[in-house]
């Protein structure tokens, strides 16, 4: 094999490799796995929703750590962090993009809020192996956490994680067909 030829397979690899892991790849593939249908890429809500579901009223975003600013605070008293590292050079351009990112973002969650959708943000960080289920079973949690609120089913305590009443609950809500 020639040296060009390995090259190239090393390429197509390292791009089959990074689709595959792709944050959002790994978002939809998980709530597929767990029940969860949903459409991609809204165009006609605000900020183009990764994906939306419709039956739990919810706009899934999944977001990259440093273009949106991960644990970065707008009023710029945390303008750095281990998730969102500006670069040196060009210091205050990139400050200025990533904060004027997080105002868009914080902007388009409003719209949708005012239109009726509840958001939920993952971070690419959230979805490294050793946190990935975690996060997936986190925000199935929350979404059938919304659906129960939205039809008044009280659920019995807010943890973030299920309880022996909640995974009750979830298993009626799976149980239910009404959309
Ligand atoms: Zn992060």
């Amino acid at each position: 094999m020639d040296k060009l030829t390995a090259q190239k397979r090393h390429d197509n690899m390292a791009a089959i490799r990074s689709k595959d892991t792709k944050p959002e790849l790994i978002v939809r593939r998980g709530l597929w796995k767990r029940g969860f249908r949903y459409r991609l890429n809204h165009k006609r809500l605000p900020g183009h929703p990764d994906l939306v579901l419709r039956k739990y009223r919810t706009c899934i975003f999944v977001n990259g750590c440093f273009w949106h600013g991960h644990y970065v605070d707008i009023q710029s008293t945390i303008e750095n962090s281990a998730c969102c590292k500006i670069p040196k050079t060009n210091h205050e351009f990139w400050v200025s993009k990533i904060k004027r990112n997080k105002e868009r973002d914080r902007e388009e969650q409003r719209l949708l809020a005012e239109m009726g959708w509840h958001c939920i943000t993952v971070w690419e960080c959230e979805l490294k192996p050793q946190k990935r289920e975690e996060t997936l079973d986190s925000i199935a949690f929350t979404l059938n956490h919304i659906w129960m609120q939205d039809h008044g089913i009280k659920a019995k305590n807010n943890k973030p994680y299920p309880h022996k009443e909640d995974r009750e609950l979830q298993a009626m809500v799976a149980e239910d067909k009404v959309d």
